[in-house]
């Protein structure tokens, strides 16, 4: 007889089975992929970016935020990495408060989890895609492509819409749906985002990579992130840009573009950069600009930084005599406008954002405030987390939750 049937051998899932087990009930998981973590096992590439030491409230995203806070609360970095020496998994520190399994190999983190379910005597089943979820009497009936198990007891861990070629789909959203929960419309986030220029130009400028600073003004304010920021031939990517994804994502939602403000040399500041300029000019210089700038900054860029400007033909001497000239060569080194119209969809994104209206769940438990005995757990509720082990350490807490307290 089993007493709660798992949906779901990922991130959440899988914790919440040992949890489960180990307080002595006889758990059953069913996944649809042909092997357990498939998810898990690209995370941090490869490396597994397992969850952060500063795990912030303002770090994480829902329609109701008192959830992330009641959910979180008491639940912090030492309570993850606690379990995870339980399970034998030692952990390390690095820059930014990110943590990662001390082997820095996602594979570790999938073998221990497993190693601990075998040892619990959770069974596992993979290939065993669930396909529908029925309430019986006392408990629920779960039928998959080759049978049907019951259980009094039922956990949704299946995840969301984000990396579909690892497995994402949205049928734990549809499984709540047909329970009766209602939901916020998912996007894609940590994604690299689209660009409407020309392909002319998008072409020109592929392959550069700067530590740049990308600024946008949404109507919440200006969101600012700093980090790689990589020109592709669709558009561009890079860890800022992963970052402001959410941001621009959102705006997307109502509006059909939006212009990126990259600050292309952050590390000074616009009078600094001026006056370096200024000093490498010689008066009646006949050197092209387009040459002169390769002192500064990538030759792929230098062509639509001084095309908007009409500058592309002139010499250095031309702006010699004209300082405001210079200015504006600053100003598009500083504040490079770059404009974005959408993403490279699920298939790109670390995480789906949205999900099951989370004031239908108890956040101390995972537990359905509409059905009693079924519960949801990790990214298929309605949040999301930025870049830094964030998301993993909401799935870990929901899987501690919801384990404590079947
Ligand atoms: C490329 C990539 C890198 C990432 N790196 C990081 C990182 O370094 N740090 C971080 O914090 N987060 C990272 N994330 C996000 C993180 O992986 C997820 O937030 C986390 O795995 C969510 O856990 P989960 O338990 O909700 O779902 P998942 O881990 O996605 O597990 C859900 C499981 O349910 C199964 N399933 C779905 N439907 C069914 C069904 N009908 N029947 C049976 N089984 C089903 C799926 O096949 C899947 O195995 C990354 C994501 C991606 C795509």
């Amino acid at each position: 007889m089993i007493d709660v049937i798992i949906i779901g051998a990922g991130a959440s899932g899988l914790v919440t089975a040992i949890v489960a087990a180990r307080r002595g009930k006889k758990v059953l998981v069913l996944e649809k992929n042909n092997k357990v973590g498939k998810k898990l096992l690209a995370t941090g590439n490869g490396k597994c970016n397992i969850t952060n030491q500063k795990p912030y409230l303002n770090r994480f995203y829902s329609q109701n935020s008192s959830f992330i806070e009641q959910s979180l609360d008491t639940y912090n970095y030492q309570t993850i990495k606690q379990f995870f020496k339980s399970i034998g998994l030692e952990l390390i520190e690095a820059k930014e408060g990110k943590v990662f399994p001390m082997s820095l190999q996602a594979s570790s983190v999938v073998e221990l989890l497993l190693c601990e379910c075998e040892q619990l005597g959770i069974k596992i089943l993979c290939d065993k895609e669930v396909k529908t979820i029925l309430k019986q009497n006392n408990g629920y009936e779960v039928k998959h492509n080759s049978g049907k198990v019951t259980a009094s007891k039922l956990v949704i861990a299946t995840g969301h819409l984000s990396a579909p070629q690892l497995g994402g789909v949205d049928d734990g959203l549809n499984f709540a749906k047909r329970l009766g929960h209602t939901f916020i419309k998912p996007f894609p986030s940590l994604v690299q985002l689209t660009s409407s220029h020309k392909e002319s130009y998008l072409k020109q400028m592929a392959g550069v990579k700067v530590e740049g600073r990308v600024i946008i003004e949404t109507q919440k304010g200006i969101i600012e992130k700093q980090g790689d920021v990589l020109f592709t031939n669709y558009g561009i990517s890079g860890l800022a840009i992963l970052d402001i994804s959410r941001f621009v994502m959102e705006e997307l939602l109502q509006k059909k573009s939006i212009m990126l403000i990259i600050d292309l040399i952050p590390k000074m500041s616009h009078g600094q950069l001026l006056a370096l300029m200024k000093k490498s000019l010689v008066k009646k210089s006949s050197k092209p600009l387009k040459v002169w700038m390769q002192g500064f900054i990538n030759k792929k860029l230098i062509r639509p930084i001084l095309e908007p400007l009409k500058l592309q033909n002139e010499t250095v001497g031309s702006i010699t005599s004209n300082i405001k000239e210079l200015e504006k060569i600053v100003d598009g080194i500083k504040a490079f406008k770059f404009t974005v119209n959408g993403s490279k969809g699920y298939k790109g994104a670390e995480v789906a954002t949205g999900g099951i209206n989370t004031k239908e769940i108890n956040p101390k438990t995972m537990e359905s405030k509409l059905h009693k005995g079924v519960y949801f757990t990790g990214e298929v509720l309605d949040v999301d987390g930025d870049r830094g082990g964030f998301n993993l350490h909401f799935a870990w807490v929901c899987g501690l939750r919801a384990g404590e307290s079947i």
